[in-house]
């Protein structure tokens, strides 16, 4: 008998093609919203607009400067725009930058948040806000953050370039990959998880073929909306960690970082966590999941070296330092040279093996 506590967080989710201005409205008029300020980054202020507009009269205003990472100061200015419109909500429109904004805004003020994702990051569905101040990042999990409602729009997505669509797929395949091997997951959980996997890495080749698929681009959605599920229910184990120091200290990208580290990571996992890396093969109709993750995103020509990325062979060692120096659940115990490891093997970008 496998035991477990499994939550259930209430959260909305409405998922179909135009949905981000037919939607939205009635969302906000569910949660009995009437004046909310739409947030999003600047390349995303067309789309979001779009947004501002369908919502009409209960639309507060539109503040376009969300940035990566959440500065401390970039949230203040947020917050201030919101308070001076009497805002009573706020509508995040954009990839896991805005809708951290709207979670920065939602942790101050206490607003109800609609999230309107525009990547498969799947930070619309976890309770988890992160702040950049003094080039640190602090992150923390808080239930108010958590959107009352997401609105997944595959049209939204037919502007992301195809090497983020790559990027970002497996970005999501990560929080699926290490939600099944969590102290914390759960049977629901690790069907999820699984699942999420699954559409996400069949989605992928279909949209390297024909980027504008809008039904391969909500089948991705999909997934990212189960992968992100998956994240938000559990904790993250060593590969997150480290590509949390690598974007954190070294400021490499976020979602190119996941797809290279991913494959090097779940190999260093794998003697430890057996049943976990079956179920992702099974997933992925692969009997080697690390490798099979390795050949789709190289296939699909996302990088696959951590020098790609623009990473220096002397900072190995500093991030294998910072990412062991930190206490998390991990199924393999995490030592400096493990660590070091996983990073020289993702430096290299070879084929994975066993670290
Ligand atoms: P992002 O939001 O920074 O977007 C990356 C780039 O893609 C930006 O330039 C953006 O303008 C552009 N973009 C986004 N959607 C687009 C679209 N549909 N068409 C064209 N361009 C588009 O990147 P991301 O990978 O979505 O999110 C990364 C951030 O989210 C990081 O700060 C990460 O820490 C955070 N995150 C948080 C959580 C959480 O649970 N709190 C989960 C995942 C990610």
């Amino acid at each position: 008998m496998r035991e477990f506590v499994h939550e259930s967080p209430p959260l909305r989710v409405v998922l179909r093609a135009g949905a981000s201005v037919t939607a939205v409205p009635g969302e906000a008029e569910r949660l009995g919203l009437r004046r909310l300020l739409v947030v999003s980054g600047p390349r995303g202020a067309h789309t979001a607009r779009a947004v501002a507009d369908s919502l009409g009269d209960a639309c507060a205003g539109l503040h376009t400067e969300a940035r990566m990472h959440v500065p401390v100061e970039v949230a203040e200015r947020a917050v201030d725009v919101a308070r001076a419109a009497g805002a009573d909500g706020c509508v995040a429109v954009g990839g896991g930058s805005a809708i951290g904004l709207g979670k920065a805004i939602a942790l101050r003020t206490g607003l109800p948040l609609i999230a309107v994702p525009s990547t498969y990051s799947g930070s619309e569905m976890t309770p988890v806000w992160g702040l950049t101040e003094h080039g640190a990042k602090r992150t923390g999990r808080d239930p108010s953050v958590l959107p009352r409602s997401v609105v997944y729009d595959p049209e939204l997505t037919l502007s992301l370039p195809l090497s983020l669509t790559v990027t970002s797929g497996i970005n999501a395949v990560a929080h699926a990959a290490e939600a099944l091997y969590a102290p914390d997951t759960t049977p629901l959980v690790s069907l999820t998880a699984a699942e999420g996997a699954r559409a996400m890495t069949r989605a992928l080749p279909d949209l390297a073929a024909d980027p504008r698929d809008v039904d391969a681009r909500g089948r991705a959605l999909y997934g990212a909306w189960l992968c992100g599920t998956a994240l938000g229910a559990t904790t993250m184990g060593l590969h997150h960690k480290l590509c949390h120091v690598l974007g954190g200290t070294f400021g490499l990208p976020h979602a190119q970082t996941h797809t290279v580290v991913l494959p090097y990571a779940l190999a260093h996992n794998a003697p430890a966590a057996p049943e976990a890396l079956a179920a992702l093969g099974a997933a992925l109709d692969a009997d080697d999941a690390p490798y099979a993750l390795w050949e789709l995103s190289g296939r699909l020509g996302a990088p696959r070296s951590l020098a790609e990325l623009g990473l220096k062979e002397t900072d190995l060692a500093v991030a294998a330092a910072q990412a062991a120096g930190q206490a998390y659940p991990n199924p393999r115990e995490v030592t400096e040279e493990g660590v070091l490891a996983v990073l020289r093997a993702a430096y290299a970008g070879d084929r994975p093996s066993p670290t």
